[in-house]
């Protein structure tokens, strides 16, 4: 492996600091810069409402245990 020097004359790059924002938390799309970034519970991105959303109805559904009927 080789190491590069960073070079001093870095153009302005964009955040990629936040690692956990580079892809939707639920379908793991690609986040981009400039799209909206849909946040859920201050840590977790998701690159649109309905992904979020499915996120919180998830969770709804795991932390209260309810008896389906499926036919
Ligand atoms: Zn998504």
């Amino acid at each position: 492996m080789v190491m590069k020097p960073t070079s001093p004359t870095t153009p302005t790059s964009p955040v990629v600091a936040c690692g956990f924002l580079d892809s939707c938390f639920l379908c793991k799309q690609k986040l981009l810069p400039g799209k909206d970034i849909y946040m859920y519970k201050g840590e977790w991105g998701f690159c649109s409402v309905e992904c979020r959303c499915r996120q919180i109805y998830m969770d709804e559904e795991g932390s209260t245990i309810k008896t389906k009927k499926k036919g």
